[in-house]
């Protein structure tokens, strides 16, 4: 536009207002279609791995999750995301799978579209950095098996955490798509991002995603995001965001206007609430216009059928939420966080203490820097705030991971951090300012002389050092023969799964009468013991409880007979009565015990370490002294309420 001199007795007031109206003028034109750019919109499909990872607690089996992935092979997806996050952990912890053979599965079942996963950068799929060594071995051996679409994210956006990652996959010659995790907090921005978009191209990324793993993104600044990052960036930008708000769908849109190249969408089946804005929604609302998927909507049914039967045998990991969730917008916890931190208030007979976990994670993350809260972040600062009401003192316990994140241990946080809270949790020890995994030494040797007894491919190498006890408890149980999965609790009458109506079932449902009135139980089943308690399902008058039924002697020795005070917990160690007694803060499951009896410690040794919401925590020595008695070994579940650990 042709500038005229400005008159220098202009008052400066008018012409800047005008200025500024048509620029807002412009930005609502843009909204608006461009069929001159007629392009077209890509779709993954995240039904088989975030789906049920975000709805169903990673429960799916493969069985399960195959015919699925058959049909959706069909369709022209670009691709589909299968594998990753939390399922390989779910599938050795709970499913008793090879998550490896889980892989190659999937690759000879859709064989013509891309397979996706999700790689939480040097953590890989697990909750703590590990080795150049293992994160080379483990990303070849994902691509051997099938993965050409890495997704690599690092919970702190600190870029040092999955530079190698990107490295690797690039000599495997697959797709790279770096991430950037969105939060909202005083220390991000628009222009943050797109700094960092800039900084991923540069580093020779295939493409971007945008992660925004709780649902906080909003549909205008969707918009803006992607606009701006594809005028910085010459790669295909991917969009990932969940339902959990109720923003998504709209926030999608809005994105695909900004010139977004890829959405993640979820086939309806494993949609809505915390998952993913629906599949088939996106190919019918933009069919016809510049966006069009091309997809087919009729080559879906097959699929939706499949998984709509499928979830129905899953439904005793159904979350009690399942609509949108608003209340995110203000504590921003995303849900599986909210569905793990209830568990463990749970556990500890404690829910009610819920809210004030709620109003503590702000208080935590900040302290923190404000860390996305993505895994493993949100365990970190979750069983951290968790801590702080518990115990009734802010940071009087601190967890390990608390320790080694204030130590650097995770990178750098995206904030500054409390300087206070800080010196508190290193504990007099020296921070790092590198890349945390420089200060690895190498794991796979190791891993594999521990498992020199066992019979174990590569692949079982990897797995164990990735999560070496439920690894090693796997690759043991496989060796007998007596992998024993999670049972599944029969569908009520209504249900049409065939393997439900093969199995040999005792008389389950009785009419009572009480009084006068009728009831209908039907016993649904059971669940895993933990700690110790096994949870029953029983459903009365369609009404479904879950009951805990309490050992005879234990219902006697409670009775008023019985001796004031046993003096024994309920794992059968005794309750902690003196300062010597050492207790875990988290009820959770010996993973090593790190002294001997007749050991000398000093106030502030680790003596144990404690598995507890997937974070690892050390229990230290309350006083200097001897260790007179050890009441647990490798393997066992502990409360709060015993003694596991004698110090005289
Ligand atoms: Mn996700």
């Amino acid at each position: 536009m042709a500038q005229k001199p400005k008159p220098p007795t202009k008052p400066k007031a008018a012409p800047q207002a005008a200025v500024k109206k048509k620029a807002v003028k412009k930005q609502t034109d843009s909204f608006e279609l461009e069929p001159s750019k007629s392009r077209k919109l890509y779709l993954t499909d995240v039904a088989l791995r975030d789906g049920h990872q975000s709805l169903l607690a990673t429960r799916m089996r493969t069985e399960d999750l195959i015919p699925a992935a058959q049909e959706l092979d069909k369709v022209g997806f670009w691709s589909l995301e299968v594998w990753g996050g939390a399922t390989f952990d779910a599938c050795l912890r709970f499913l008793k799978e090879d998550p490896w053979e889980r892989l190659k599965t999937f690759r000879k079942a859709a064989p013509n579209t891309r397979l996706q996963m999700l790689l939480r950068g040097q953590n890989l799929v697990g909750y703590r950095h590990y080795a150049d060594d293992v994160l080379k071995e483990f990303i070849v051996k994902s691509a051997e098996h099938g993965i050409d679409v890495f997704r690599i994210f690092d919970a702190l956006n600190d870029i040092r955490n999955i530079k190698p990652a990107m490295k690797v996959v690039k000599q495997c010659k697959k797709h790279v798509e770096a991430t950037i995790c969105y939060t909202v907090s005083p220390v991000h921005s628009l222009h943050h991002y797109v700094e960092q978009a800039k900084e991923l191209e540069d580093l020779g990324t295939d493409s971007i995603c945008i992660k925004d793993m709780a649902g906080l993104l909003p549909p205008f600044e969707a918009y803006e995001l992607v606009k701006r990052m594809k005028a910085a960036v010459r790669v295909p930008i991917h969009l990932h965001t969940h339902y959990t708000s109720g923003m998504a769908s709209m926030s999608s849109l809005m994105a695909i206007l900004g010139g977004l190249d890829i959405l993640d969408t979820a086939m309806s089946p494993l949609s809505g609430g915390t998952s993913h804005p629906p599949t088939e929604t996106f190919i019918a609302a933009l069919k016809g216009t510049p966006y069009d998927t091309g997809l087919d909507l009729k080559q879906l049914t097959p699929a939706a059928a499949l998984l709509r039967e499928a979830r129905k045998k899953y439904h005793q990991f159904e979350s009690d939420f399942t609509g949108v969730d608003t209340d995110i917008l203000l504590s921003q916890v995303p849900g599986g966080m909210l569905s793990n931190l209830a568990s463990q208030l749970a556990e500890q007979n404690a829910i009610e203490k819920m809210q004030e976990v709620l109003e503590e994670i702000p208080k935590v993350r900040k302290d923190m820097g404000y860390p996305p809260l993505v895994t493993p972040s949100s365990q970190i600062v979750g069983s951290q705030a968790t801590m702080n009401v518990l115990t009734g003192e802010r940071y009087k316990v601190i967890t390990n991971e608390t320790k080694n994140y204030f130590l650097g241990f995770y990178g750098k946080p995206p904030g500054s951090l409390d300087s206070k809270v800080r010196q508190k949790a290193m504990a007099g020890e020296k921070p790092i300012t590198g890349r945390p995994a420089d200060n690895l030494d190498p794991e796979l040797k190791v891993a594999k002389k521990e498992l020199s007894e066992h019979q174990v491919s590569p692949e079982d190498i990897l797995s164990y050092a990735l999560f070496p006890s439920v690894a090693l408890q796997f690759i043991d149980e496989r060796e007998r023969g007596e992998l024993k999965p999670e049972v599944l609790e029969p569908i009520s009458q209504g249900g049409k799964s065939p393997t439900a109506q093969n199995l040999h079932l005792a008389p389950v449902e009785f009419r009572v009468m009480l009084h006068g009135e009728t009831y209908h139980i039907h016993v649904s089943g059971s669940g895993q013991t933990i700690d110790g308690r096994k949870p029953y399902y029983i459903k009365v008058d369609d009404k479904l409880e879950e009951v805990y039924l309490e050992p005879l002697q234990e219902v006697l020795a409670s009775g008023p007979e019985a001796p004031i005070s046993s003096g024994t917990a309920k794992g059968g160690r005794p309750k902690p009565s003196g300062p010597g007694d050492v207790t875990t803060p988290m009820p959770g499951r010996v993973v090593k015990v790190l002294v001997a009896e007749g050991d000398q410690v000093a106030n502030g040794n680790p003596l144990l370490v404690i598995e507890a919401m997937k974070m690892e925590n050390q229990v230290t020595a309350p006083m200097d002294g001897t260790v007179k008695a050890i009441h647990v070994k490798e393997g066992d579940q502990v409360n709060s309420d015993e003694t596991l650990i004698q110090i005289e």
